[in-house]
């Protein structure tokens, strides 16, 4: 059993800010220590995508690792598909366009797997899918972490929190490909009009045309999808039931950062903004669920499992479903390869503060009212 401290959106207002809540949760996971060189791992978003973390809360986070004698860096890993996260420069570019730059945040913002997405630390984890993966090397040599996880769908996991951050952000590409490859799709002949529109797409030069069809290298794809969703015919088709063995991966993977760094991360996840796709999207659509409010604890799968319940709660209140039915995919099954390797449990005491901030301004109004 795993605790969970969770900060209401309800409860923001001018006497309790995101600042003061994040600074409040900080205080209860810190894993940092004098003379600690500390990653701050975040995702930037995408170039185009506007509903990534806050700026302002990485920079209250760095600002927190120097008061506790700590010296931050904020750090992402290079991505798989073509966009502007390719490479390092392309990464740190990106970053600083979406307001992750140095000026802002006080802090450096460091592209963890080094220039070309190679640089990184293996490290066995002997499980059932995955034997062994690859840490970037800025967060393998890092003496402490503090995760930042923007939670929201995601069309592969159902829900991307602590976990997928762990098991994918935080690997370098080749680590990546070894998640993704059960994704590798196959051509619908029926639907393929040869517009050769994703031949482009694909970085790796894993599709091709043969006569008026395009076809996939099995070897050169690396199952990232991208590519279909550059095919408006839907005619780029992953294999069935890729999501169970990705997931399967994804979990176990995420067993590599917290292995190597020790108990020393601390995790904050931030439900904001639930857009149904991830940050890696160069759009953000309209959130599926309201605000929920900001988790921390010292237990990837323990807060994302949190994350997951209050979200169905919400979701339940409002006759929304649950977030499984987003992307049609159970995303509890990641955690549950998660908490079978070690990661972390799915078992977790949630701890909040008693005030209801709604109630408080209800009751404020009512005062107000009745003085008038
Ligand atoms: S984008 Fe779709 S329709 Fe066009 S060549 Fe590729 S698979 Fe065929």
């Amino acid at each position: 059993m795993s605790d969970v401290f969770f900060k209401p959106a309800e409860n923001i207002g001018a006497e309790e800010t995101q600042i003061d809540q994040i600074t409040d949760l900080f205080s209860k996971i810190s894993p940092v220590h004098e003379g600690d060189i500390v990653a701050v791992k975040i995702h930037p978003g995408e170039y185009g995508n506007t509903t990534h973390v806050h700026p302002v809360l990485v920079k209250t986070l760095a600002d927190l690792v120097k008061e506790a004698g700590g010296i931050p860096f904020v750090t992402d890993t290079t991505v798989l598909y073509k966009g502007r996260r390719f490479n390092a420069p392309d990464l740190i570019c990106t970053a600083a366009s979406n307001g992750f730059s140095q000026a802002g945040m006080g802090a450096p913002f460091i592209c963890a797997d080094g220039l070309q997405g190679d640089d990184s630390v293996v490290v066995r984890i002997d499980g059932e899918k995955v034997s062994e993966t690859t840490v970037a090397s800025a967060i393998a040599r890092a003496d402490s972490m503090i995760m930042l996880s923007h939670c929201k769908g995601h069309p592969a996991s159902g829900f991307g929190g602590a976990v997928k951050n762990l098991g994918m952000g935080c690997l370098d590409k080749a680590g990546k490909t070894f998640v993704h490859k059960p994704g590798v799709p196959g051509i619908d002949p029926e639907k393929c009009t040869g517009c050769r529109k994703c031949i482009s797409e694909c970085p790796w030069d894993a599709l091709y045309m043969d006569g008026n069809m395009a076809r996939v290298n099995n070897e050169l794809c690396k199952g990232d999808l991208s590519c279909a969703n550059s095919c408006r015919y839907g005619a780029i088709v992953p294999p069935e039931g890729f999501t169970d063995e990705m997931q399967a991966r994804l979990g176990e993977a995420a067993f590599g950062p917290v292995k190597i760094l020790e108990g020393r991360i601390g995790y904050i996840n931030w439900i904001f903004n639930l857009t149904p796709g991830c940050d890696c999207f160069n759009f953000s659509a309209p959130a599926f669920a309201g605000d929920i409010g900001m988790l921390a604890s010292k237990d990837p799968v323990a807060i994302d499992a949190a994350s997951i319940d209050l979200i169905n709660r919400r979701m339940k209140q409002g006759h929304l479903g649950q977030i499984a039915g987003v992307w049609g995919i159970d995303p509890v099954i990641h955690l549950e390869h998660a908490a079978r390797i070690g990661a972390g449990s799915l078992q977790y005491s949630l701890l909040t503060d008693k005030i209801i901030r709604s109630e408080n301004v209800i009751n404020r109004l009512k005062g107000f009212k009745d003085n008038e």
